[in-house]
């Protein structure tokens, strides 16, 4: 006798996975074989997710963490920098070696950048609230001329001295948990009245509307999964939001093979959500997983409407990409 499969409703959040940004980035890698051929080079992760990074290589990407990693004989071949930014220092370094750079940092974060830059033109001194070690955190400090402060918790704001508590501003990270950076603001602004704040928000709307969906579906759901990567920053805080939502368990996963079924054990809810860096083919791969065990039954939680696209540069733009290009990340069309 065939056992019958238990009912599982899977709650999907929409907004999920790759972000503009992200697409953008991607996309630049892409073109850039189809049009210099291989070896492309990456400086650092193109986006934290490894397999992207795995699909990249098989394509003939070749992924460095310096640019003194570039052999002689390949100083031709073009080298993208990774959506995360870079410190100023990095295309300087280039342009000394002569190289030929795609910088795939997202306009989102060179925004913040430029409102860093802008703290500092007006003398204020900076604070950045976002995690240390983290590329996007070294890549925004590495614009600035001079000291900023890096501010993490809300202890860091009731530490903090400035030397001038009338000319600061602050900037964060554009991939933050919304909840705990108003904390930290919060925080800095009850001690510093002046505070100046960026002319735009800098956690960015894919961050803002993957927290808000998973916030929205995760009360009562018996496990949460987020398809990321352990150094996806966007991705962790989506966890720490379907904990905080009241999800009963919330998991980070990077592919069908780390679901820990012996932990699951019987569910009727799962919520499902993916880091702006994951792939949708690894959404596709988890659903199929619990297909295998469950009688599956798609919710779609609908919470918001992305319409954002950032194109590639303009020395791209004469290549075409086709949905076969992207099949790898995003499945066949
Ligand atoms: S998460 Fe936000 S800032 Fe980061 S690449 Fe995506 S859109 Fe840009």
């Amino acid at each position: 006798m065939i056992e019958k499969k238990p009912p599982l409703t899977i709650r999907l959040c929409q907004p999920r996975g790759f972000c503009a940004g992200v697409d953008r980035a991607i996309q630049i890698v892409v073109l850039a074989l189809k049009k210099y051929g291989a070896p492309v080079y990456v400086r650092h992760e193109i986006v934290h997710n490894r397999y992207v990074v795995e699909g990249l290589q098989s394509l003939g990407a070749v992924f460095i963490e310096e640019l003194s990693e570039i052999p002689p004989e390949h100083r031709q071949s073009p080298v993208v920098f990774s959506a995360h930014g870079v410190p100023k220092s990095v295309p300087a370094d280039a342009e000394a070696r002569n190289l030929f750079y795609l910088d795939a940092t997202c306009p989102l974060v060179s925004k913040v950048h430029k409102q860093a830059m802008r703290h500092q033109r007006l003398g204020r001194h900076v604070l950045l609230i976002g995690h240390a070690g983290h590329p996007e955190v070294i890549g925004t400090m590495g614009q600035l001329p001079e000291a900023v402060t890096l501010i993490e918790t809300e202890a860091d704001a009731a530490s903090f001295v400035p030397a001038d508590p009338a000319a600061l501003g602050f900037v964060t990270q554009t991939t933050l948990s919304v909840e705990d950076t108003a904390g930290i603001i919060r925080a800095l602004q009850e001690r510093f009245p002046e505070l100046h704040a960026p002319a735009a928000e800098s956690i960015c709307y894919a961050t803002t509307n993957r927290q808000e969906a998973v916030k929205e579906t995760a009360a009562g759901a018996d496990l949460f999964l987020v398809v990321g990567a352990p150094n996806s920053s966007n991705s962790r805080r989506l966890v720490e939001v379907a904990e905080r939502a009241g999800a009963a368990m919330s998991l980070l996963v990077q592919r069908a093979s780390e679901i820990p079924w012996n932990e699951i054990g019987r569910i009727s809810t799962l919520g499902l959500s993916a880091g702006a860096s994951a792939p949708e083919i690894i959404v596709d791969e988890i659903i199929d997983a619990f297909r295998q065990r469950f009688d599956v039954t798609i919710d779609l939680a609908i919470t918001a409407t992305e319409t954002e696209d950032f194109p590639v540069m303009r020395v791209l733009r004469d290549v075409e990409l086709t949905a076969a290009d992207m099949a790898f990340v995003n499945g066949a069309a």
